[in-house]
């Protein structure tokens, strides 16, 4: 069987492919390296292990606990942010922290200490961790929380897998009253207006984030929408929302992503119309506008992409991320999906924990080689000198040297490092 990332890239093969099914169980014991694996929607190899064993969590699915009046939910590691929003949504709770789709374990959002369009106010999936356990390859489980093996706690959360397999979690999560968010969307004609724009918004708005033209040059150049949100309030009328959700019906075995396709794609994004003032949304589309269209992923082709996310600190973060944009404008390789944000100062729990304050920018590209390559080496080089960070999450070919310079509590981590485990992506970074 074909395991692979969402990215499609690399095509790595493993010598075996294992089922973890109850928390109850030990870990098999391999003669190679072993990876838990989660739903596989992390860009790269971080979730891959190639030449060793993948550890499939998705079959420990069982939810063990919820309080409806304090929110805190005790669940097995292999369910799926989808599956926790199915069950206690209509129970008045939402969870603090969600990535751009639900598709994913709580153990993939715990080992990745994944971000959402909230991180100015709630930090990250981390943060709202009360407890988890840890299963070792010597058998040892061990209960991780800020009051109980904090250095296990702030090795794992952000581990990338590498410090064993999380077993269960205990989540606190956050009340709401509906499922429906109010949102305003604010076009933005240059990155001087997101600026400016984001700044107020993110002082008014818990949640975030901005879609920008990324072939857009000159004057035009980091313009885009700005989408703002928030929980609904009590309201007497709620419109009725259906999910239909689609498929991408086809699988190509070339990129439908060229330097035409994107420029048509962020122009007429970019003047799509825009509904004045608020509206009332339902929060999947809001939250998870990708996961309406399902195996999107299959229009790069079987040559897969790459995708690109880098934070740069506040003080770098305006001249980076213009000459980020400069670079990719001249390169002719656009974007579909260019995001923008700015994280907030709440310190991430996790030693290898990406966000950090300064401004985040998430890119597509399609796998066209060398060429792509060049482009993405090009990107390190304001990222190195600006002093920021990719996201191991969304990496498939980070120099060993950035990583180690961005993670300066690498070291510290690898001595957390269950012995049995390993992953194409820590391997690659060490080297
Ligand atoms: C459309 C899309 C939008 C996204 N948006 C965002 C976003 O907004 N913010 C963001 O931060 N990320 C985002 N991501 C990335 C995604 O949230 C993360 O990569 C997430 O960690 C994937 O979880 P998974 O269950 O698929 O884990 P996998 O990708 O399978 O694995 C991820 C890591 O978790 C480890 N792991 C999995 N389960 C366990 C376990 N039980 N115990 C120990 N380790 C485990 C794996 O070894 C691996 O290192 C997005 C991805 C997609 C496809």
């Amino acid at each position: 069987m074909m395991i692979t990332s969402w990215n499609r890239y690399p095509l790595v093969s493993h010598t075996n492919v294992l089922d973890a099914v109850h928390r109850h169980e030990s870990l098999p014991i391999t003669s190679g390296p072993l990876l838990a694996f989660g739903s596989g929607r992390s860009y790269g190899d971080v979730c891959l292990n190639e030449g060793g064993v993948l550890l499939r969590t998705r079959r420990m699915d069982r939810f063990i606990a919820f309080d409806e009046s304090t929110g805190v939910l005790v669940c097995e590691s292999g369910v799926l942010l989808a599956d926790i929003l199915d069950l206690v949504v209509p129970q008045g709770w939402f969870l603090p922290v969600t990535p751009g789709t639900r598709f994913v374990t709580v153990g993939g959002a715990i080992a990745n200490d994944v971000h959402g369009k909230n991180h100015h106010i709630q930090g990250n999936f981390g943060h709202h961790v009360r407890k988890f356990e840890l299963l070792r390859s010597d058998g040892e489980r061990k209960l991780c929380c800020p009051d109980k093996n904090i250095d296990w706690f702030r090795a794992t959360i952000g581990g990338l897998g590498l410090t064993g397999l999380i077993t269960w979690v205990e989540l606190q999560l956050l009340p709401i009253i509906n499922p429906f968010m109010i949102t305003e969307s604010k076009r933005f004609h240059s990155l001087d207006d997101f600026w400016e724009l984001s700044a107020e918004a993110e002082s008014q708005w818990p949640y975030t984030v901005a879609w920008i033209d990324c072939t857009a040059t000159g004057k035009r150049q980091g313009r885009g929408i700005l989408m703002l949100g928030q929980h609904a309030p009590a309201q007497a009328d709620l419109p009725t929302w259906k999910e239909r959700p689609r498929r991408f019906p086809v699988d190509p075995p070339f990129s439908l992503v060229n330097t035409l396709s994107v420029r048509a794609f962020n122009l007429l994004y970019y003047n799509k119309p825009i509904k004045k003032g608020l509206a009332l949304t339902h929060y999947k589309p809001y939250f998870y506008p990708l996961d309406g269209m399902l195996e999107w992923n299959r229009m790069y082709g079987r040559k897969g992409f790459f995708q690109y996310q880098c934070v740069l600190p506040p003080e770098a973060s305006q001249e980076g991320i213009r000459d980020l944009l400069n670079i990719i404008a001249n390169s002719g390789s656009g974007s579909f999906l260019a995001v923008l944000k700015t994280f907030g100062s709440k310190i991430s729990q996790g030693m290898l924990s990406f966000p950090r304050p300064g401004a985040t920018l998430a890119l597509d590209f399609p796998n066209q080689g060398k060429r792509t390559l060049r482009l993405l080496n090009e990107l390190d080089a304001v990222v190195r000198e600006a002093g920021g960070a990719l996201y191991p999450a969304k990496d498939a070919r980070m120099p060993s040297e950035l990583f180690r310079s961005a993670y300066p509590l690498w070291e510290q981590f690898s001595t957390f490092i269950d012995p049995q485990f390993s992953s194409s992506f820590w391997r690659r970074v060490k080297e």
